[in-house]
């Protein structure tokens, strides 16, 4: 095991970064960020086709900001900070748009499962849905 703690520890620090504040925010960043290509994975391979669900939004938007906070406050580097400057952008949009396709869903009385904005009776029992 010690070729473990090699690795872990180097020169007295843990995977031989010399930790600090940005450094765990900048870390935070890359972890959250990395994290959703799994989350997005995951849903793709549940579902057995290509599925981006909400957390994917939420992970993107939250590490985006972690790292651009990391790459301007800290590296001020202008390669960095542009690479997240905008990304932002469709990640809000595709939550909003999300929230909107939430409020305009139409769910069952009978069966509680939701269908589309269109519908008239639901696609699971064929229960009149009423429109507003
Ligand atoms: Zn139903």
């Amino acid at each position: 095991m010690d070729w473990l703690t090699d690795l872990l520890w180097r020169e007295g620090r843990f995977l031989g970064i010399e930790w600090h504040a940005w450094k765990i925010v900048g870390w935070l960043g890359n972890l959250t960020f990395f994290s959703r290509f799994l989350v997005q994975w995951y849903a793709t391979e549940r579902h057995k086709r290509v599925v981006v669900p909400v957390s994917f939004w939420w992970l993107s938007l939250v590490g985006a900001t972690l790292l651009f906070a990391y790459a301007l406050f800290y590296r001020r580097d202008s390669v960095f900070i542009f690479a997240y400057a905008f990304t932002w952008i469709p990640y809000v949009r595709n939550l909003v748009v999300h929230r909107r396709t939430l409020a305009s869903t139409r769910r069952c009385s009978r069966c509680g499962q939701s269908s589309g904005p269109q519908a008239s009776y639901c696609w699971n029992c064929g229960q009149a849905i009423g429109g507003s």
